[in-house]
């Protein structure tokens, strides 16, 4: 059936960069075929579910959106990928991204836009867009997503859909595409907290083949969203997390949110977390600088494209041409800035100074957390934008992360959840759930009750 809903709609969507209609369709009969025969079932058994193409599958492409990785397709499964096939899962295909997972929208893959399933001249938010519409357009109940900076949560919020960033180090790294190794994070995204708290389940928890996984219990997630309540909670909400640049009917449906959890016995804290303001400023220096350092594999000799290699041409030449054509303009853009910030006279000003930041940012949610137990935020300061509109600005662009980047600097865990449509564009709107670093089950404890 989602095949079939595949077909009729990913033209016009085009969440999906490869559909394994094959590989998906065995996975199903196999899964009769052990049901038939008794045999113990993995927790998702059966259940279709569409993978961000920056996870590596030894038996589908993996183009993390880019180019320079046309048609490759890698040796092994990342581990991500190995525990979704012990769940039982059906892999239906890989969904488009910003490449390198760089951008709010989608419309930096190298293999064209995605389109918002609630309006399709707009942006389904990003870099996970094609994950995002998979679910809002019905073409999977289950998608999975990675945020370095908001790429779950954002493209959830402007979708109507649910997102997870868990802790940092809940889920493994291990086969995940690097752009900036200590802030990228794999996730769930689904249509329901329960559903988003299953698929958490069946993918959290240690891998000795990633050394920054937790060793630790995974936390509850699942008992969580089966028992939502906000009865006795604090709820802190920060003053930095409003103002300029929202949209009147995101903040009006964040407000009547925060009503809606005052009714539902939860004490609202205001909080002050001023260090959250140079938030997106520190960003903009880490992910690119770690991006500059990561993407140095794509040197052309190792993985995908190789352009120029005619024997006349040294490997440094042919590296040069690789990298002119393979990679796009935004993932240049970041190179150039990181190597700039690491290098040496600028490292301790720029890189240095954006450490400093991060380390102040990550005291304020530990101050934040002595008084309450989570924080809520609009997840966007806009609902979903139109295509275009902010191609060329990459400013305006990074604005859309505002309110989540802070959590990936500090490595808590984060959830966006829909909490209404606004009213000026009848466009889905997110709430922002923040909880400490494993303390997941809490973000669907409520996530539950105010769905
Ligand atoms: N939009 C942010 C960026 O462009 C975050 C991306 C992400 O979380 N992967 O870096």
């Amino acid at each position: 059936a989602h095949l079939a809903r595949i077909d009729a709609v990913d033209e016009k969507v085009h969440a999906f960069l490869h559909i394994d209609r094959e590989g998906a369709l065995a996975q199903a009969r196999a899964v009769d075929a052990k049901r038939e025969a008794g045999e113990k079932l993995g927790p998702l058994a059966g259940v279709p579910l569409a993978l961000k193409d920056i996870f590596t599958t030894k038996d589908m492409p993996t183009t993390v959106g880019s180019k320079i990785l046309e048609g490759w397709v890698p040796p092994y499964d990342a581990t991500l990928t190995q525990k979704l096939r012990d769940a039982d899962v059906v892999i239906l295909g890989k969904t488009n991204m910003d490449e390198f997972a760089m951008g709010s929208s989608t419309e930096n893959s190298a293999y064209g836009p995605t389109g918002n399933p609630w309006d399709l001249t707009r942006i389904p938010g990003g870099s996970g867009g094609g994950s995002s519409a998979a679910l809002a357009s019905y073409e999977a109940p289950l998608a999975i997503g990675t945020d370095t900076g908001g790429s779950i949560r954002q493209p959830a919020a402007v979708t109507g859909t649910v997102g997870v960033k868990p802790t940092y180090g809940g889920v493994s790294r291990y086969g995940m595409v690097a752009f900036s190794s200590s802030l990228d994070q794999g996730g769930p995204c689904a249509r329901t907290v329960l559903d988003a708290a299953l698929l958490h389940e069946a993918i959290a928890g240690h891998d000795p083949l990633d050394s920054t996984s937790i060793d630790a219990p995974v936390p509850p997630v699942v008992e969580a969203a089966r028992n939502g309540s906000v009865q006795g909670m604090r709820v802190g909400v920060v003053k930095q997390f409003r103002g300029e640049g929202y949209q009147a009917g995101v903040l009006q449906r964040f407000d009547e949110s925060v009503e809606l959890l005052k009714s539902l016995g939860a004490t609202i804290v205001e909080l002050d977390c001023p260090s959250f303001d140079l938030a997106l400023s520190a960003y903009y220096l880490i992910a690119p600088s770690e991006c500059s350092s990561n993407l140095a594999r794509f040197d052309a000799m190792r993985y995908g494209l190789r352009v120029g290699d005619d024997g006349t041409k040294s490997a440094e030449e042919v590296t040069a041409l690789t990298r002119e054509a393979g990679f796009g303009d935004e993932v240049k853009r970041r190179i150039i800035l990181g190597t700039y910030a690491l290098s040496s006279g600028y490292y301790d000003a720029y890189y240095g100074s954006a450490q400093k930041v991060r380390t102040l940012i990550t005291q304020d949610f530990e101050k934040a957390f002595e008084q309450v137990d989570v924080i809520v935020s609009p997840t966007t300061p806009t609902t979903a934008f139109p295509i275009g509109e902010r191609a060329d600005d990459p400013m305006a662009m990074y604005l859309a992360d505002l309110c989540t980047i802070p959590t990936n600097l500090a490595g808590n865990s984060a959830m966006s959840l829909p909490c209404g449509l606004a009213p000026e564009d009848g466009l889905p709107v997110g709430l922002q759930i923040i909880a400490p670093a494993m303390k997941d089950d809490r973000l669907y404890k409520v996530g539950s009750a105010v769905e």
